[in-house]
């Protein structure tokens, strides 16, 4: 194709290659989802529906793009990990990150309804994005170590605080003047000896997040065949399936990694 005298303008586009053989991470955070949350009458500490929305718009993200391997999500934000070796768009930031932003913001609010119901999405939510590259495996493992210990960090001050205003009676201004300069320790005690609740019970999918991955199901499907000289008749197909699977467990230690080594490459 002939080009253009305005064709110049192209070099003023900046390289943004991610550095080869490192995992390239994108991490969405809701925008002011504190607002969101309050005018969307989210459920305190954990809103169930939300949780699921997000989870089946991450899912939309690994179906519908290539080479996520691993996916941490919890609160508002999700972290999609590419496989290091990936060749997607030349490696090019801005188009990892944009193209996980807008296919994670359009599922959000193409599946709202089947997790809210008949309850109106009010305005169009956004999404924040950031690319950072990880050059290890110790590296990657520590970043979504990170983003777990967080989610339990903030869990377990929400569901004390939460508790303490639900159960307590407190207001939230009182209920924040209990918890200042607390450790996990007392405000476990407070949950156990004040409400007979022992936050180790509390739902995996609170304390621990969303952790979505790749596995193999076996999948059975009823094919009609016809084999020579016999009549037409059903016959049950098994074939084994690459589907996107959702764990709430702890990532943090061995076991997870050990359980699924192909997720990590050498
Ligand atoms: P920013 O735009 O800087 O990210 P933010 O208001 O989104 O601001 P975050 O630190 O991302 O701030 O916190 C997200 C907030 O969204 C939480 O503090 C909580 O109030 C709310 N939230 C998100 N998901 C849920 C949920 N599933 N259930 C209840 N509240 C939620
Ligand atoms: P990529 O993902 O690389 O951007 P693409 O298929 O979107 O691939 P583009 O070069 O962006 O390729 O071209 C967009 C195409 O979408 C056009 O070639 C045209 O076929 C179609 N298209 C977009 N907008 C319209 C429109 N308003 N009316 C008709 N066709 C359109
Ligand atoms: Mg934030
Ligand atoms: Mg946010
Ligand atoms: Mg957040
Ligand atoms: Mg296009």
């Amino acid at each position: 194709m002939a080009k253009s005298k305005f064709e110049y303008v192209r070099n003023f586009e900046a390289d943004d290659t991610c550095l080869r053989n490192c995992y390239i991470v994108v991490r969405l955070d809701g925008r002011n989802f504190h607002k969101f949350a309050e005018q969307h009458k989210f459920t305190k500490p954990n809103d169930n529906r939300a949780l699921g929305l997000l989870t089946r718009s991450a899912r939309s993200v690994m179906e519908e793009l290539e080479d996520v391997v691993i996916a941490y999500g919890q609160s508002d934000e999700f972290s999609f990990v590419f496989k290091r070796t990936t060749h997607w768009f030349k490696r090019r930031a801005s188009k990892f990150m944009t193209h996980v932003a807008s296919q994670f913001s359009s599922s959000y609010v193409f599946y709202w309804k089947e997790f809210f119901g008949d309850q109106p999405l009010l305005y169009p939510p956004g999404f924040d994005g950031r690319v950072v590259l990880y050059p290890t495996n110790r590296n990657l493992r520590d970043y979504l170590s990170w983003r777990q210990a967080d989610c339990h960090i903030n869990n377990l001050y929400n569901t004390v605080f939460w508790t303490l205003v639900q159960k307590g009676g407190l207001t939230t201004v009182q209920a924040e003047e209990r918890l200042k300069g607390t450790l996990a320790a007392d405000k476990n005690e407070i949950l156990f000896s004040e409400f007979d609740i022992n936050y180790n019970k509390e739902s995996l999918l609170h304390r621990k997040g969303t952790t979505l991955i790749w596995e193999k199901i076996d999948e059975s499907v009823t094919k009609r065949m016809k084999i020579p000289n016999e009549e037409e008749k059903d016959v049950i197909v098994t074939r084994s399936k690459k589907t996107v699977q959702a764990h709430h467990c702890d990532i943090i230690g061995d076991q997870f990694w050990e359980d699924h080594p192909g997720i990590l490459e050498a």
